[in-house]
Parts: C-alpha cells; sequence; structure tokens
C-alpha cells in the first residue's frame, strides 16, 4: 500500500486483520531499513512510528553519509570500513538524496595533525572505505586551500586534505527508503504508538497494542517477530518487555546552527578540531544559499521528544567558527535556525560523549523481542540487513521456511530508480526540460527533479492540473504539488511534517515557510477536513517549530544534561 495521508485507517486496520511476519517499532532511518530488507525477502511486514517518520534523530543529524574520519582517531576500523564503503552504496541506490561533498581538513602548524598523519589518515580512510580513485584524497598547499576557502583563517595555515563525503537529506532519505519499502508492499504508519507489548501463554512475545494517535482508536497488532527499531527510545521499548538489563543507551544531544549565505558567504566545507581545547572536530557545510555548522555533543537525560538547542550550544559553536573563520564575527544575532538530536549510543564506562563508540548491537530478550541500538544514519542498510538476518534465521528454525539473503544493495530507492548514479545528471537535464515546458523557470524546474528524482513525473503531472487550485490558494503551482504530493504519496498528517521533514523549510528557509505557512495550512484543512479547532491546533504546532528553529527566541538553560542515562 502507499504512504497515502487518506488511507492511514485502511493500513492501520490491515496490519490488525491478520498476523505479520513482522512488525517494525520505529520510522527512523533503522525501522525502515529492516522494513525495506525484510518485505523484499517476502515477508509480511508492518512498521508503527509514535511521531512522523523521521521524527526522532532521522530528521536531526549532521545530514552527511560519511565514513566517520574521526573514528580513525579512536582505531574504530571495523566502523570505518563499513560505514565507509556504505557511502558509495546509497549514493549508488539514491543519487537524489545524496551528493558528492568535497571535504576540506586544515592543516596547521601546532594542530591536532601535521600533513604527514593527515594525508596518511586520509589514504587510510580511502583504503578502507574502498573509494574509488577519481575521488581519493589530494592534499593542498596552504594557497590552493586559500583559493579554495578564502575565509579560513591565515595564521599558521600549512595547507589542508581534500577528500569526499555525501551530503544526504536525512528526512528525506528515511522517507525514500519507506516508500521503496510500501511499494514492495510493507505496511506503514506514522503517528501510531506502541502503547503495550501483549505476549502468549508461554510468554512469548506476540503483538502490540497500538494507539493512533490522532483517533486515540486501538489496534492490536500481531506478529512473528516484533523489532525494537526505536532510536533513543530503545531502552523504554525494553523496559515494557521487563528486559532492560546488562547494556543500555548513552543518549548525547548534537546541536547545529543555520546562518545566511550572504552572511557568512563560505564556499567550501570544512571540517576542523575546535579551537577551545575539547579535542571535538565541527563541520561548516554550505548547502543551498545557507551554511549550517555543527555539532556539540553533550550528554542528554531528559525525554528525547523534541531536544532543545540552547544558548551554550550555540555559542560554543559559534565560537568554533570564529576561531577557524576570523573575519565572519558572527554573533547570536546571524543565527536564522538550529536544530537538536539525540543519539542513541549504547553506554561504555569511563568515556565521554564524544568518545563513545557509534558501533551498532542487537540485543534478543527471553521473550524474543529484537532490538537495534547504536549505529548512524549513514549504516542504515548493512544494520538492517544483520537484524533481518537475526529475523529469518530464527524464522526458519521455527517455521522451516527459508528466505533469501539480504538484496538491498542492489534495491534502488524510491525516486532513485535511474539505473545508477551514472545517469542521474541526463536525467535531470532532459527532465528539467519537460518542467520548462510545463511553464516552471529552468531552476525552479532542475530543483524539483533533483529532489524528487524518478518520482518527479508524479509532481508533473499534479502541476499539470492544479493551476487554477494553486490561484485559489495564493501559492504557486509548484509548491502546490509539493503538497499534493507529500499528502498522497509521503503521509503528511501535519504542516510541521511537511515544512519540517519533506521539504527541509523550517531549517533551510525559515523565511519563505513563514511566508507560505497560512495557505499551505487552509489547503491542507481542506483537504483533510479539519475541524476549525484542528486548523488552530496545527497552526499552533507549526508556530511552536518556527519558533523552536529559531535559537534567539527563549534558549533554556543546560542544567539539565549533568548526568548519564
Ligand atoms: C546531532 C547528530 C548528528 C548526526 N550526524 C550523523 C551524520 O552526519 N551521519 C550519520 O550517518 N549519522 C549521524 N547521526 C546518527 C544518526 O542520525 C542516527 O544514528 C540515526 O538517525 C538513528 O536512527 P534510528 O532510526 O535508530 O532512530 P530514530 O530516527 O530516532 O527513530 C526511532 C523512531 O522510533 C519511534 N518510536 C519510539 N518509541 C515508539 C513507540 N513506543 N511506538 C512507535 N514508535 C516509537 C520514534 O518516534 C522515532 O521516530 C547523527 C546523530 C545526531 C544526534
Amino acid at each position: 500500500m502507499s504512504l497515502s495521508t487518506f488511507e492511514r485507517n485502511e493500513v492501520l486496520e490491515k496490519m490488525a486483520s491478520r498476523p505479520l511476519d513482522l512488525l517494525v517499532i520505529g520510522g527512523g532511518i533503522t525501522g525502515a531499513g529492516i522494513a525495506l530488507d525484510a518485505t523484499d525477502r517476502g515477508l509480511k511486514v508492518g512498521l508503527v512510528d509514535m511521531q512522523d517518520f523521521a521524527g526522532g534523530t532521522s530528521s536531526r543529524s549532521t545530514k552527511l553519509v560519511h565514513g566517520g574520519l574521526r573514528y580513525l582517531k579512536q582505531f574504530e576500523i571495523k566502523i570505518v570500513a563499513e560505514v565507509g564503503k556504505e557511502r558509495a552504496i546509497v549514493y549508488e541506490n539514491a543519487p537524489h538524496v545524496t551528493t558528492p561533498e568535497k571535504m576540506m581538513l586544515p592543516i596547521y602548524k601546532k594542530g591536532t595533525f601535521g600533513r604527514f598523519s593527515t594525508s596518511l589518515g586520509l589514504r587510510v580512510y580511502d583504503f578502507l572505505a574502498g573509494v574509488r580513485r577519481e575521488e581519493r584524497r589530494v592534499m593542498l598547499s596552504r594557497k590552493a586551500t586559500l583559493n579554495k576557502e578564502p575565509l579560513l583563517k591565515k595564521e599558521g595555515l600549512k595547507g589542508s586534505g581534500y577528500y569526499v563525503e555525501y551530503r544526504t537529506d536525512d528526512a528525506r532519505l528515511t522517507i525514500e527508503v519507506m516508500k521503496e519499502a510500501c511499494d514492495r508492499g510493507a505496511l506503514a504508519v506514522n503517528y501510531a504508538k506502541v502503547d503495550e507489548l501483549l505476549y502468549d501463554h508461554d510468554k512469548k512475545l506476540s503483538g502490540a497494542r497500538v494507539i493512533d494517535q490522532l483517533t486515540k482508536k486501538e489496534y492490536r497488532i500481531y506478529a512473528k517477530k516484533i523489532v525494537n527499531a526505536a532510536g533513543p527510545w530503545v531502552d523504554t521499548i525494553r523496559e515494557k518487555d521487563h528486559s532492560k538489563k546488562g547494556k543500555h543507551l548513552h543518549l548525547t544531544k548534537g546541536v547545529h546552527i543555520v546562518i545566511d549565505g550572504k552572511r557568512f558567504p563560505m564556499k567550501q566545507s570544512v571540517y576542523f578540531d575546535t579551537t577551545n581545547g575539547d579535542k571535538r572536530m565541527i563541520f561548516v557545510i554550505p548547502r543551498d544559499g545557507k551554511v549550517y555548522a555543527g555539532t556539540t555533543d553533550t550528554t542528554y537525560a531528559r525525554w528525547p521528544i523534541d531536544p532543545k538547542p540552547t544558548a551554550e550550544d550555540r555559542d560554543y559553536i559559534l565560537e568554533a567558527i570564529n576561531g577557524m573563520f576570523p573575519s565572519a564575527r558572527l554573533t547570536a544575532a546571524d543565527v536564522e535556525s538550529s536544530w537538536a538530536g539525540v543519539r542513541p549510543l549504547i553506554q561504555e564506562e569511563g568515556k565521554s560523549p564524544s568518545e563513545i563508540s557509534r558501533k551498532d548491537e542487537i540485543f534478543i530478550s527471553k521473550s524474543g523481542l529484537i532490538s537495534i541500538a547504536g549505529g548512524k544514519l549513514t549504516g542504515y542498510r548493512k544494520m538492517a540487513q544483520r537484524v533481518v538476518d537475526v529475523v529469518v534465521s530464527e524464522l526458519k528454525a521455527e517455521t522451516g521456511k527459508s528466505y533469501p539473503e539480504s538484496r538491498t544493495i542492489n534495491i534502488e530507492l524510491s525516486g532513485g530508480h535511474f539505473g545508477g548514479s551514472a545517469h542521474f545528471a541526463n536525467f535531470v537535464h532532459e527532465h528539467s526540460q519537460l518542467g520548462v515546458a510545463l511553464g516552471l523557470s529552468e531552476s525552479e524546474a532542475e530543483k524539483l527533479v533533483k529532489k524528487y528524482g524518478t518520482n518527479v513525473s508524479q509532481l508533473f503531472e499534479l502541476i499539470r492540473f492544479n493551476q487554477d487550485e494553486a490561484k485559489r490558494y495564493q501559492i504557486t503551482p509548484v509548491v502546490l504539488a509539493t503538497v499534493q504530493y507529500a499528502l498522497t504519496y509521503e503521509m503528511i498528517v501535519s504542516p510541521v511534517d511537511y515544512f519540517t521533514r519533506r521539504t527541509g523549510k523550517t531549517l533551510f528557509d525559515i523565511r519563505s515557510a513563514k511566508k507560505l505557512a497560512q495557505p499551505i495550512i487552509s489547503y491542507m484543512a481542506d483537504r483533510l477536513n479539519w475541524s476549525e479547532e484542528q486548523k488552530n491546533k496545527y497552526s499552533q504546532e507549526l508556530n511552536i517549530a518556527f519558533e523552536e528553529a529559531s535559537l534567539l527566541s527563549t534558549p533554556q538553560t543546560d542544567d539539565h544534561e549533568k548526568d548519564a542515562v
């Protein structure tokens, strides 16, 4: 079934109507990846998320598909080798949500790494990640470094290492994985919370009581296997199963800030050591006329819904940027928007948040609950493969039925059906012309094609017929088509889903988001038959999201974040 907003109830009814092979709790990147892998291997899969898809950590990352260069410092060779290799696979299967991004690692006199060690480190990184010849690292002279990024601090600069990472839109990557899973037969619903786990007479896990957060209707969904991919809430689900013993999560918060590109006209992504002596590294990344920077890494001991950036977080990042780009002289007033996310890491005694390994691990409880914790967005496919391997081997032992090996290495994601990344540029060129023929400007058409990939034909179809409606709501046919598409194919329930996770406007274009808010709320209200009360509730929710994205509103203090969980 598709991810249509209008079919939410039917999907829930269907999930509850017959036992599934697998129920996945959590619709972040981990759960979406598991749903795709398992569905492709022939399992009947259902997935529920208590918030919007990617509403947890999977819309709040640094938005890089990266190998984790800094983990080399910690000798996490296995992680670097695995996620490093995954970069190219994610790119190959979804070039419309993954873009190669040249990254600069500046080298300074008395810096942590000199020219030799940087060169060697990047060489090892290329080797472990199996990087293609044309993308391997090069070492740049001081002059070449400054040519690429004139705003860098000049004093003590010796040159830089130059290598390739990939930029993504984490929330869109998640939704494309989910759409592909649903196109292949998975059932998935957002705003549906697992409230209670259900057991058979042998105390074996057999299902879950799920509450639709919109209607408060209750469903009993039964499945042969249940996977807990609840990210920062993995332990909460383990507690419901009375199996939170031994290893547990350590949540750490990471914050990013966004600055307008006119105020901070960086040309080049840079990854550098902070100058405040805490030995952490920060990314500064130009993107669509904005620059975003992060991240922080502090222990977080609160309920992980909607973590908030604080003034301290913002000032830490600003200080780091001003240390590396002294002419920028950025202040709090330059920060346009921001976001915070919580990393679901596995606790390691005696380690600081930045030192804790990003490795993933599977826990299987006595009742049969399979929990997956830790990991990275980049490594989601491999994590999913490992989890589904466990699921199918248990099913085989119990039923005798065999399932194929994972095939996701070759599965193109929804919107990514180009026959390989090599065809992407040509596709963008040809389909942009189709957009222009519909009356779109060249840049409008190109942006749309790049964002929606091979699904763009559905948007073009909507634009062909929505001109009068767009006039009525005083928005452009392109904007209206993106809302219509999100309602029909991406299960948006509230305007926040659209502005924050389907389009990223709250984070990267908050001014235009504010202008578009009222017309889009009116359109959604008409299509979804909202009462006046619902309309007010959703408008208020969107205003709060806009306020929270703006760090300058009412930053909180950090006094609640002292203890590990
Ligand atoms: C600041 C920061 C920067 C990062 N940068 C990067 C990066 O650049 N590259 C990278 O590869 N990784 C990065 N990561 C790591 C990456 O974002 C996470 O590993 C990944 O998003 C975790 O995904 P997940 O699906 O496991 O968790 P989540 O995305 O949090 O998904 C779990 C879902 O479970 C749902 N859920 C919980 N309880 C229930 C319930 N009872 N019923 C139903 N649903 C439930 C939640 O609503 C949530 O949506 C970063 C993380 C942070 C915090």
